[in-house]
């Protein structure tokens, strides 16, 4: 590396947040035996981090570790409520990765980390060390914090909050509805992965009440103040299913001052901080998050229960040479998407390509864009791009995005043809 490139690299934001935090150790490791790093887990953080690794550095060695054969997305399964997607649209599988892209993929999941080694150990038993880990383990949820219910609970009252077995059966709940019977939608307080999944889940479950059981109700217990997209998702609500007239499919109930911590299982009842009760016939009960448990359990994640990192890296704040991405990670503000969950996987192979290759980081920029369905062929959007601010801390960049601009219907329409082309673009970009 020259003199000036290497000058070059030191003032990017790059090298400094680096060496930051670790010091000068990563130069000796630069041309010596070929670099090994692991990814845990294969969903749109880690697969995408896999497959611009091998992009940007063609050398390095590249182990994707993830339990499960097939992959299936959570964007797109609001649309198994509407009848307009299976789960086998939802599904993917790894063979590009491994194929094209030359990634590693090991079928098993890692059960502890030794930060110290430098290695994972896996459920199978194996060991494995690594100069750079990168962690995209998703979401575990916080079973403690509604009363009465558990995980084993939430096979009768399901959160469908990962896409599979979850999403069919609070499906088929919902077509065995009585006809005029009550769902309910407990979303979880700020931040949770998707801030405006529990909206579009509530306006296609109600495009497909409207076709089969009109005299049904859909009512969203939230416990925050406003939501994502609120005027549109509102405004749709409107124009579709009635919303604000007494017949309306929909209502949307801001509990922020008393707000849902107990379930009565038995009279299928939730129960608010000040005794309040609301019985559904079908309770969608979506709990609070964490990151994912690996990364809870090797001590990642701070008291928020998210794991901090240095953004422009994504180097953990807790622990050197793991970095963290995905809905695992805190990105605020960054909403925890997989659009974003993409974007951040990017900046850190980035990142990490440039530290290996001693070339300079480019400055970073990350982009988030999230589609929601108001029915089955209208759609709006927000998206934004986040910049450093001067303090080094993420901010949204100016001038940048916002939120679908028009609500006739043409332009609503032409926005559900966006979603499509995004959504394969991501599955593209992300998996082949
Ligand atoms: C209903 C719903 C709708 C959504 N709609 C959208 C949308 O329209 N647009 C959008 O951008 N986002 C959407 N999202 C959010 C999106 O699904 C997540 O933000 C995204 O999946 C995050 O990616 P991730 O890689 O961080 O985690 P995940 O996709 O959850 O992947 C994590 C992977 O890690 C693996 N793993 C976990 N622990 C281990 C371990 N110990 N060892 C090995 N592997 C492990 C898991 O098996 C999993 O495959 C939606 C979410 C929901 C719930």
């Amino acid at each position: 590396m020259s003199e000036l490139s290497r000058r070059q690299f030191l003032k990017s934001g790059l090298a400094s947040s680096l060496l930051l935090f670790n010091g000068c150790s990563l130069w000796p490791q630069r041309s010596t035996a070929k670099a090994h790093v692991i990814i845990v887990g294969g969903g749109f953080g880690g697969a995408t981090a896999a497959k611009y690794l091998r992009l940007f550095s063609p050398n390095l060695k590249i182990t994707l570790i993830e339990p499960k054969s097939r992959y299936l997305a959570c964007p797109g399964s609001n649309g198994v409520f509407a009848g307009i997607t299976s789960l086998e649209q939802l599904s993917t599988d790894y063979q590009h990765l491994r194929q094209r892209h030359r990634i590693n993929l090991i079928s098993d999941s890692v059960s502890s980390i030794k930060p110290q080694q430098r290695q994972v150990e896996l459920s199978g038993g194996n060991r494995l060390s690594y100069d750079r880990l990168i962690l995209s383990p998703g979401i575990a949820f916080r079973w403690d914090t509604i009363d009465g219910y558990s995980q084993s609970l939430s096979e009768q009252f399901p959160h469908a909050w990962q896409a599979g077995q979850q999403t069919l059966l609070l499906n088929d709940q919902l077509q065995n509805l009585p006809d005029n019977g009550t769902v309910l939608i407990c979303p979880p307080a700020d931040p949770y992965r998707c801030p405006p999944g529990p909206y579009e889940r509530a306006s296609l479950m109600a495009y497909w009440l409207k076709r089969h059981k009109p005299r049904a109700k859909i009512l969203i217990l939230d416990p925050k103040r406003s939501f994502s997209k609120q005027a549109l998702f509102e405004s749709g609500w409107k124009q579709h299913y009635g919303y604000g007239t007494a017949n309306s499919l929909i209502e949307w109930h801001s509990l922020a001052d008393n707000p849902i911590v107990a379930l009565d299982a038995a009279g299928k009842t939730v129960i608010t901080a000040f005794g309040d009760r609301c019985r559904g016939d079908v309770i969608n009960l979506i709990p609070p998050q964490t990151a994912g448990s690996i990364a809870l359990d090797s001590g990642l994640a701070d008291q928020s229960g998210w794991c901090p990192v240095n953004p422009i890296s994504s180097e953990s704040s807790i622990s050197r040479f793991i970095h963290v991405i995905g809905d695992a990670a805190y990105f605020n503000p960054i909403p925890k998407s997989a659009f974003a969950a993409n974007s951040e996987a990017k900046m850190c192979a980035l990142a990490l390509s440039c530290l290996f290759n001693e070339t300079e980081l480019p400055s970073p920029s990350w982009i988030n864009t999230c589609y929601s369905l108001i029915t089955a062929d209208q759609a709006i959007s927000v998206s934004h791009s986040y910049r450093l601010s001067e303090a080094r801390s993420l901010a949204k960049a100016q001038i940048s995005g916002g939120v679908s601009s028009k609500t006739d219907h043409e332009s609503l329409t032409l926005e559900a043809g966006y979603a499509q082309a995004a959504y394969r673009q991501l599955l593209e970009d992300s998996f082949y």
